[in-house]
């Protein structure tokens, strides 16, 4: 559906993009021959693979600084008094606490940092979809892991102009290779952006609630289902809330956003 949309000069920038990365014979990050845009030894930049990955707040994922530890039980270079366990227990940040989003939990694979950040600006703006499939394939085993076999996959929708001029919904590209990975069925046609809204960047946390308020609305389909719904990338978490509050309208009874990345906490 999203190449349909794109127009012949979008098309020849995701087809340079797309020859570039298709076929990798070296790592997109250090640029060492493998077999795969990431090698094993950049793969440590996602927390599946790190053994100091950080413990993440249970509704939205963010980083909990304070509670860094590393899977091995060992406080960290710098941690005082930190809580360290091996069976840590689901924790929620101050934030969801005060003001609980509309999505019951969050997957994250890594934080929005280097040297994963750079790989979504080229599949954001740039075009590189094979990127998609790296992120993709690994949100489709983090959600194989959860093993909830009832669930819908439902990208976060672009507004329409925004996909025009994009060419393609990076968070569809990143459903369709999660869903054949997890086994769940994926559909874009069951959440829409009712009105086009302001860009988010640069708006504070409140800003991005209000401009969002509204925004999305979900199709009678999702009623009494669970739905993952899927994003590049989280922020503050208020679009993947608007798009969860519209979900939870819809009826639908469970939603877990999984995302690719992670914004860590500014301070
Ligand atoms: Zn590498
Ligand atoms: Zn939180």
């Amino acid at each position: 559906m999203s190449f349909l949309h794109a127009t012949f000069p979008t098309l020849a920038k995701l087809a340079g993009g797309w020859l570039r990365t298709a076929l990798p014979d070296h790592c997109a990050l250090c640029h060492r021959r493998a077999a795969r845009q990431i090698c094993a030894d950049c793969a440590h930049a996602f927390d599946a693979d790190r053994t100091d990955a950080p413990l993440r707040c249970r509704q939205c994922a963010v980083a909990l600084p304070s509670l860094t530890t590393r899977r091995d039980g060992i406080a960290p270079p710098g941690v005082v008094g930190a809580t360290i366990c091996r069976t840590p227990q689901p924790l929620v940040c101050g934030q969801c606490l005060r003001l609980r989003p509309a999505f019951d939990a969050t997957l994250a694979l890594a934080d929005y940092v280097a040297p994963l950040d750079t790989l979504m600006i080229r599949l954001k703006y740039h075009g590189a979809l094979p990127f998609a499939r790296e992120f993709g394939e690994r949100l489709g085993d983090a959600l194989l892991t959860r093993s909830d076999t009832t669930a819908l996959m439902v990208p976060v929708p672009l507004a329409p102009s925004r996909l025009a001029s994009r060419g393609f919904n990076q968070a569809w590209e990143l459903s369709r290779v999660a869903s054949r990975r997890a086994h769940l069925p994926a559909s874009a046609h069951l959440l829409h952006r009712e009105r086009t809204t302001a860009a988010q960047r640069g708006l504070s946390r409140d800003e991005r609630r209000r401009n969002l308020r509204g925004a999305f609305v979900a199709s009678d389909r999702v009623r009494g289902r669970r739905v993952v719904l899927v994003d590049d990338v989280m922020t503050t978490g208020a679009t993947c809330d608007a798009a969860a509050a519209a979900l939870k309208r819809a009826g639908a009874t469970h939603v877990l956003a999984a995302v690719a990345l992670r914004t860590p906490p500014t301070s």
